[in-house]
């Protein structure tokens, strides 16, 4: 049973040392639990919170623990009488191959499952962001604009397609010309600028020429920056994610634009909320999985998956997730099916 430890805390960007692979004895389940296989686990822009011990909205993982994470495990051994020997199931057994479960929290999957990565990414924790930010937060109207950054990614495909069904029009950001280039082809985003490029703020301002209406906000940093003078009258911005901030170990240098923000914010009538999916959505999920499963069926809400082979593989990805190395949903392959 291997397993990947938090082995220190990052300063700043994570490197390979703050993670340690170990290899235990395979865990045995007494009666009421089952052992379960990780067969994919999720990289999630979250983990590098839990890396740190600032105070968040959930604990730290403490030095020499597993690193948390969701994932789609089967069952091997049950000693649980609501789960038989391969059953597909959606846990959150972190960063290892084996776990054993008294069953709590685990959501199953059925015996024969198609796409079990889907469960991670479209069909699961992204893809229901992604639906409740910006359909709960954002009330997107056939019409208005719709800017959303990272935009290829888990959360970010998911938000300019569901929008564009709404019937905006949706001005996309992503980093680089293939992810761009995919954000269009692929998604159908009316554009998608790339975040990299020097006249990136002109060019949002060329794309958006009736302003902004939604802002889905998961990056902050320039884009946000790019975005504000933007917004029109009462604007929405579901406040998802700030991950061009994850990393920072102090606020920026620079004049104080806080004053900025918030006249912005009072001239135009902005509303901005946070959320957290599972804390303040956890009792909807039913309700996306039944709108958004035909959705991705017919071919309505597309998706592109980065799949990594290996668990030893898993910090740099992860690594690579906080510098836009990702392509996709970042999900590990951890062992076979
Ligand atoms: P993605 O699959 O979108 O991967 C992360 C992407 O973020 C990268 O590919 C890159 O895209 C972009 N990025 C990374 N670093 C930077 C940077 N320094 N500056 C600008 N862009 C950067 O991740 P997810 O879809 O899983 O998550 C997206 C956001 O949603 C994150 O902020 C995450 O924390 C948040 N989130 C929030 C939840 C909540 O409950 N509030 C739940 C789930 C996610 P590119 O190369 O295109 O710039």
């Amino acid at each position: 049973n291997r397993r990947v430890l938090l082995n220190s805390r990052p300063q700043g960007a994570p490197t390979p040392d703050n993670f340690r692979l170990e290899t235990t004895d395979l865990p045995q389940p007494s009666e009421g639990q089952v052992l379960l296989r990780t067969v994919y686990l999720s990289l999630d822009p979250y983990m590098r919170g839990r890396m740190s011990d600032a105070p968040s909205y959930a604990p730290p993982v403490e030095l020499g623990e597993v690193m948390v994470g969701g994932t789609v495990c089967r069952v091997e051994q049950s000693m649980h009488p609501d789960f038989v020997e391969g059953d597909w199931v959606l846990g959150y057994t972190g960063w290892q191959d084996y776990e054993v479960s008294d069953g709590k929290g685990l959501i199953p999957l059925g015996q024969e499952l198609e796409h079990p990565s889907r469960s991670l990414g479209v069909l699961g924790m992204p893809g229901f962001t992604a639906y409740m930010g910006l359909l709960d937060i954002g009330q997107p109207k056939p019409g208005e604009t719709v800017v959303v950054a990272a935009a290829t990614g888990a959360v970010g495909a998911v938000v300019g397609q569901i929008a564009k069904l709404k019937g905006c029009r949706v001005v996309a950001v992503a980093g680089g010309p293939q992810k761009c280039k995919a954000g269009i082809e692929a998604f159908g985003f009316d554009e998608c600028l790339d975040h990299y490029a020097p006249d990136f703020a002109e060019q949002l301002a060329d794309a958006c020429p009736d302003g902004i209406d939604v802002y889905f906000e998961s990056v902050g940093g320039k884009v946000f920056d790019a975005v504000l003078p933007l917004l029109n009258v009462k604007a929405r911005i579901p406040v998802c994610g700030l991950i061009a901030h994850y990393n920072d170990t102090k606020l920026p240098e620079g004049p104080d634009r806080l004053p900025l923000l918030m006249q912005t914010f009072l001239v135009r009538r902005i509303k901005a909320q946070g959320f957290i999916i599972f804390d303040d959505y956890g009792s909807r999920y039913g309700e996306f999985l039944a709108e958004m499963t035909p959705w991705v069926a017919e071919g309505k809400v597309k998706f592109i998956e980065d799949v990594v082979d290996g668990l030893d593989n898993a910090p740099n990805a992860f690594i690579g997730l906080l510098e836009g190395k990702n392509f996709g949903k970042l999900v590990v392959r951890v062992g076979e099916e």
